[in-house]
């Protein structure tokens, strides 16, 4: 298939579902999106890891519909409930200019795959600051390729090395091959990491999201990411900030936060394995805050808003983070 039949709403096979809907004819597949990129908020963001958000923010463009539609979603309002307003090419590429103006650190696409038709146009000129691709992991390794030279920093989820849990909660039985093949073709095209005066400037940033009573699923994760790469060739960020929400919220055991000993338990895991690269959370991290977070901030529209409860990041290496003098290197420490 070529770049432009790929990168198509038409027959649209963006994303590894290939639903074949004709976007443009008004026909929906799984993500529920139209043939034009929605999106719920345009903003400096201060919760990504520390490296990515800096002390002036990640330029974070929050887009509406997801192709994983996990059922304990952290923003399930705007993941499924396809809350947002519409863009075109032009209008996201001045977004991504006033960003950068106000003094982003960087362009953080957050769940993009399903609008690349529109988004590649508006990152054809190379812009002044790193372009991150912020995404459940569930790709298409020909959609990443179509992406080499245009991304700097891959930050993707490896959620599952589960096949069933990834059927039950994502209906993505096929997820775990899937997102192994995207990662390995993200970490392909950048090679190790880079860091500059503590920010990452280039790699891949692996996240995962310990669920509740689901420990070897996380540990399966860490042991693939321990294999699959070099030792500290990518960062990987161990987030516990699970709380119930969605359909989830109401199935045992998805309907309550993760334990100190589940924690502990996978915590030892990753040191056992050698990933001393990247950040921990703060297990009391795990809470609701009632922020205007998703309330079209950035975009110009006409729809009503609607505030949304988000969940606080903060990471613990917010204040471990280690930089040498250069600013290089950064690692993985406790409080
Ligand atoms: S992007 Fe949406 S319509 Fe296209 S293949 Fe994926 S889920 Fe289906």
């Amino acid at each position: 298939m070529d770049t432009d039949t790929l990168l198509s709403y038409t027959h649209c096979e963006l994303c590894p579902r290939r639903c074949g809907a004709d976007r443009t004819a008004g026909e929906r597949g799984f993500c529920g999106m139209p043939a034009y990129p929605v999106a719920a908020r345009a903003a400096a963001h201060y919760w990504e890891e520390p490296v990515i958000s800096g002390e002036y923010g990640s330029g974070a463009v929050f887009f509406s519909g997801c192709t994983l539609r996990c059922k304990f979603c952290q923003n399930y309002e705007i993941s499924t409930q396809k809350h947002g307003f519409a863009l075109d090419s032009a209008r996201l590429r001045e977004i991504f200019k006033r960003l950068i103006a106000d003094g982003c650190h960087n362009l953080n696409l957050v769940t993009p795959t399903h609008f690349l038709p529109d988004i590649l146009p508006a990152l054809e000129q190379k812009l002044p600051v790193p372009v991150v691709y912020n995404c459940g992991g569930y790709e298409r390794v020909e959609t990443i390729r179509a992406l080499e030279g245009k991304v700097d920093v891959w930050l993707p989820d490896m959620k599952y090395s589960d096949a069933k849990l990834a059927r039950i909660l994502s209906a993505a039985p096929d997820y775990v091959e899937v997102a192994k093949a995207a990662i390995l073709e993200m970490y392909r095209q950048t090679g190790p990491y880079v860091m500059e005066n503590g920010l990452l400037k280039r790699g891949v940033l692996i996240r995962h999201l310990i669920l509740p009573g689901q420990v070897d699923n996380s540990i399966g994760v860490l042991e693939w990411i321990a294999g699959a790469f070099p030792r500290g060739a990518v960062a990987v960020s161990l987030m516990s900030q699970y709380v119930p929400m969605g359909p989830a919220a109401k199935v045992p055991p998805f309907d309550r936060r993760i334990t100190r000993e589940e924690y502990d338990t996978v915590l030892s895991w990753l040191y056992l394995f050698g990933l001393d690269r990247g950040f921990i959370q703060d297990p009391e991290a795990a809470s609701v805050e009632y922020v205007p977070a998703f309330d079209g901030s950035g975009i110009l529209c006409t729809e009503v808003s609607v505030q949304y409860p988000v969940i606080s990041r903060r990471f613990i290496a917010e204040k471990s983070v280690l930089s040498t003098q250069k600013g290089t290197d950064f690692s993985l420490r406790s409080k």
